[in-house]
């Protein structure tokens, strides 16, 4: 590995890391910094999804990454994969979003799923299918998406999908609409959360369904612009379903597994927030490297010896410490049936992460000043895409806020009368 790469964001002597996750993590940091930095700012001016990104990470094997080792992936776990999916985040923040979509249908339906309580059966079809979708990603390179997101307040996870699939005999008709679909007209399936839904039956949140929807179906299409603030290389348009067949093999799910998933695992919720972790770390780095006179294509002029700017880097050092530590700890409690604890400071990291990467930015800016924001250089870039943070569904800040307080204050069941 070359000398000039930027040190890990968790080093595995301090954080306890063991070998073989640290070669994964430090294979994400080399891929970052080699491959996706020097493509980042076109893909994010052009609004483009860099799908030559993705064809690398296949031949890295990083499009594998949580696919059991048996399944021919590298069979990372949650924590492996989070502190993995961090570096990326540092260096190309829209392909690490973009990434975690693809590798989600992945971890949840492998070491997220072996921990649930699944019934012998249900066990056994659930293995046969992941299969399928596994080959296809460690033999062909295939994408997969995770447009959940609806106009409405399903993806917060209030009321039942709009999306809704109607049983038919071997498999199912499916109709809906996704907004904010990352990586639509590039992935080659979408893995979309609809509702199964009989004729007559009422919608309900228990019989969520999570498909993998091939792209290339009749009665899927991609529609809308997308020129956003930030994470423009998401290229998150709306994706429309008219009328699918999507046949059963396709479940990433047995029927009812995905609401169990949620309801005991809402670790699998905190994959949104490596990437932002990630950049969290850029607006530092960048931040000590340009006040050093560091940065490549800027003068070498130093802005060091100021005392306003030390304390800037002072500020930033802790709240990138604060975050850290708690994430890590947060990461290292997945599991399922976590403590009431657990879940709590689960969100908190969640909100910690979100909100303090774009509050490093914004400092970031305004220590270094006015050239440092200039769109030749990655800050300004990472001040957008760390914006988007805090508005991912389902635990934006807001909702981290809102769950925090009522269950601090209210155990299960407690009204006020
Ligand atoms: C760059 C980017 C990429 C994305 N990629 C994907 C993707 O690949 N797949 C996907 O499914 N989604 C994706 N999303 C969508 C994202 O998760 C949200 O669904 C989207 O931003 C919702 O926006 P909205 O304005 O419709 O939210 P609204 O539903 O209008 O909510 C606005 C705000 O109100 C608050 N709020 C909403 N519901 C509640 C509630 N029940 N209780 C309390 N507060 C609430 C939240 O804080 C929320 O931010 C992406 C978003 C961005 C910005």
């Amino acid at each position: 590995m070359p000398l000039s790469l930027d040190a890990p964001i968790f080093a595995p002597d301090a954080f306890r890391i063991d070998n073989a996750q640290a070669k994964l993590i430090d294979k994400a940091r080399a891929f970052g910094a080699e491959v996706l930095a020097p493509r980042a700012a076109k893909h994010d001016r052009d609004a483009t999804f860099p799908i030559e990104n993705f064809r690398d990470m296949h031949g890295e094997g990083l499009l594998a990454i949580c696919i059991p080792t048996e399944d021919g992936g590298l069979g990372a776990d949650f924590k492996t994969y989070c502190l993995a999916a961090a570096e990326l985040g540092r260096y190309c923040g829209a392909t690490a979003l973009s990434w975690n979509m693809h590798v989600c249908s992945t971890l949840w339906t492998g070491a997220l799923a072996d921990a649930l309580d699944l019934a012998k059966d249900e066990r056994t079809i659930h293995a046969e299918r992941r299969r399928t979708h596994y080959r296809r990603i460690v033999e062909n390179g295939a994408i997969y998406s995770q447009p959940f997101s609806e106009v409405g307040a399903a993806a917060a996870g209030v009321v039942a999908f709009g999306t809704e699939a109607r049983p038919v005999k071997g498999g199912f008709v499916v109709n809906g609409k996704k907004i904010f679909a990352s990586l639509s007209g590039a992935a080659d399936y979408y893995g979309v959360l609809c509702t199964e839904r009989s004729e007559g039956e009422d919608a309900s949140r228990r019989n969520t369904l999570y498909l993998a929807i091939p792209a290339s179906l009749d009665g899927v299409s991609v529609t809308g612009d997308w020129d956003p603030l930030g994470m423009r290389a998401t290229v998150s348009r709306t994706l429309l379903l008219k009328d699918v067949f999507v046949p059963e093999g396709e479940m990433l799910m047995p029927h009812g597994v995905y609401f169990r998933a949620a309801s005991t695992f809402p670790h699998m919720f905190l994959t949104l927030s490596p990437t932002y972790m990630g950049l969290a770390q850029a607006a530092y780095d960048f931040t000590v490297a340009y006040l050093r006179g560091e940065v490549p294509g800027t003068p070498p002029v130093k802005r060091r010896m100021f005392p306003t700017k030390q304390i800037a880097v002072a500020e930033m050092h802790v709240m990138l410490e604060q975050t850290k530590a708690l994430w890590f700890q947060a990461i290292s409690e997945a599991r399922a049936n976590p403590s009431r604890d657990q879940v709590l400071r689960a969100y908190a990291a969640q909100h910690t992460v979100m909100e303090n990467a774009n509050a490093l930015a914004a400092k970031a800016i305004r220590t270094c000043g006015g050239q440092a924001m200039l769109k030749s250089l990655p800050l300004e870039r990472i001040y957008r895409d760390s914006r988007c943070g805090s508005l991912m569904l389902p635990w934006t800040a807001e909702i981290c806020l809102d769950r925090l307080g009522r269950e601090t204050l209210y155990r299960p069941g407690e009204k006020d009368d």
